[in-house]
């Protein structure tokens, strides 16, 4: 009989993330599907009843929390160990959690710590007549491959956005305690503080509904033969401002920076999407002044609606991939769309 954990960590102010409830509707999918099976929840942080709490409507039956400053903070041999009780004290076969930065850094090691196996990046949870098989992409996103394990525990890293949240409502959840030893006696490493850029600085946002990439036809030569980065600089970052859409990028562009010529001073490689940068996750998505080759391509695999503003009819973008095509000047059709988002904010 199989038993379901889905593990998160609670975030700093002590509430769960939306990856967290993802990983719970897709866990609930996988106990409707096996007959038999139990549903519990894990909880690791400085404290986590405000977190299970606000998902106790839900249909899990056990709440075990990992709790104490030290689980507040991202840090290998907290984490792990932490990890480790949690599917230890819930006896769990299958746990569910989200693919974040701090899981995705511990759990293939906590899969080996109990004997386990472990598969990430997954978009997918289903039944395969009342067992479990979960599915991912390979060789960057253009093959998708349907799974199924015997070994047990299986945990299962659940790629933030590929999922519907869980709207599970609030109520009051008995968690039980679990006590978690520490390797050693403790942390060897102190966790000093966090670096971060200013709010208003951070292009990438995850969750936006619009995806905006910007293509390095923005910094190259116009019909009067001139560059007019400044302009593209001040035209995109006044399209962010207005629509809060996330910021990609080609890697032409951001490359260029790299070559000492004028580019976008708030783009960087964290921006590129596609083959060798991210396949970003958005209902819809909007590319300006980018050619839009195969390896660009790739990284809109998984956005909603596609469209795309070129001078150039005939780019392999154009043809047959962008759901929408505007042949046009992007200075003139972005200037145009600020004008009216200011008109009508
Ligand atoms: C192994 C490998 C991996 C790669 N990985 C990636 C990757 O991860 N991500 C990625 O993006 N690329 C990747 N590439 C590069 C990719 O193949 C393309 O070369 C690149 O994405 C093209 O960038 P671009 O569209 O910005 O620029 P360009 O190809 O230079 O296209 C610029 C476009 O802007 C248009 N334009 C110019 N001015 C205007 C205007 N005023 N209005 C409207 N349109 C205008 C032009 O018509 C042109 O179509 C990879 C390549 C290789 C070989």
């Amino acid at each position: 009989m199989e038993t379901i954990l889905v593990l998160a960590h609670v975030e700093a102010g002590g509430a769960l993330a939306k990856s967290a409830r993802e990983a719970l509707r897709a866990a609930r999918t996988l106990n409707l599907s096996i007959a038999g099976s139990s549903l519990a929840v894990g909880l690791a942080g400085k404290s986590v009843q405000a977190a299970a709490d606000s998902i106790a409507a839900c249909p899990a039956t056990k709440y075990f929390g990992a709790v104490g400053a030290e689980f507040g903070q991202s840090r290998y041999c907290t984490d792990a160990a932490a990890a480790e009780a949690l599917c230890r004290a819930a006896r769990a076969t299958l746990v569910v959690a989200p693919a974040t930065s701090r899981w995705n850094r511990v759990l293939p090691g906590v899969a080996q710590r109990l004997g386990g196996r472990v598969d990430c990046h997954l978009t997918g949870i289903s039944d395969a007549g009342g067992k479990p098989a979960v599915s991912r992409w390979f060789y960057r996103q253009r093959m998708e491959a349907t799974l199924t394990r015997t070994q047990r525990p299986w945990l299962m890293l659940i790629d933030p956005g590929s999922q519907m949240a869980c709207e599970c409502g609030a109520g009051a959840a008995a968690v039980d305690l679990v006590p978690v030893k520490l390797a050693g006696g403790g942390p060897r490493t102190t966790v000093a503080g966090i670096r971060e850029p200013k709010a208003d600085a951070q292009t990438i946002r995850p969750d936006a509904p619009l995806l905006f990439v910007a293509g390095a036809g923005w910094t190259k030569k116009q019909a009067d033969g001139r560059t007019r980065v400044s302009e593209a600089e001040k035209l995109i970052l006044d399209f962010l401002k207005a629509t809060r859409a996330s910021l990609g990028s080609s890697k032409s562009l951001v490359d260029l920076g790299g070559q000492g010529q004028a580019v976008l001073p708030f783009l960087s490689h964290l921006n590129q999407i596609g083959q060798t940068g991210a396949t970003p996750r958005h209902a819809k998505g909007l590319s300006a002044c980018c050619h839009g080759e195969e390896p660009h391509t790739v990284g809109w695999r998984f956005i909603g609606e596609r469209r795309a503003i070129s001078l150039d009819p005939n780019c392999g973008w154009a043809r047959g991939k962008a759901d929408v095509l505007y042949v046009a000047d992007a200075f003139e059709v972005i200037s145009k769309v600020n004008e009216l988002l200011a008109a009508n904010p």
